[in-house]
């Protein structure tokens, strides 16, 4: 497998750092974000190491999709909150729209009625 020696998202991934992780698939892992910004604020994120979604998508659109079936799965467990089945779903695309870390990564948000509140 990809990895990049210093990327947090990988140690992740390898189990080198914690992470309360909620849900994983064949290749893709969701786990809560440190810093949430809405009651259910959890980052969907592919084992392979793609520096952005853009990248991904290009390189392995199957698994761009399964971070999508994860995000919808994460949103369900908070289906009984007053954000119901709703969710948003954001990739930032590069370090001026906000990327930090460069393992490709979604916000999963929900778990309320969403205003806008970017990630
Ligand atoms: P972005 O700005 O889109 O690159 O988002 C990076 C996100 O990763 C931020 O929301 C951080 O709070 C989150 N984050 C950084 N390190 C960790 C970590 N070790 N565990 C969980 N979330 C993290």
């Amino acid at each position: 497998m990809e990895t990049v020696a210093d990327c947090i998202f990988c140690k992740i991934v390898a189990g080198e750092i914690p992470a309360d992780i909620v849900a994983t698939s064949t290749g893709a892992i969701a786990f809560r974000d440190i810093n949430p910004k809405a009651p259910v604020h959890c980052l969907v994120i592919p084992t392979e190491h793609y520096e952005n979604v853009a990248e991904l998508a290009a390189a392995d659109p199957e698994v761009l999709a399964e971070l999508v079936g994860l995000a919808e799965g994460v949103a369900m467990m908070a289906a009984d909150t007053p954000g119901g089945e709703s969710f948003r779903l954001i990739f930032n695309n590069g370090a001026e729209a906000g990327q930090a870390v460069f393992h490709v990564h979604g916000h999963v948000l929900a778990g309320e009625k969403l205003g806008w509140n970017p990630a």
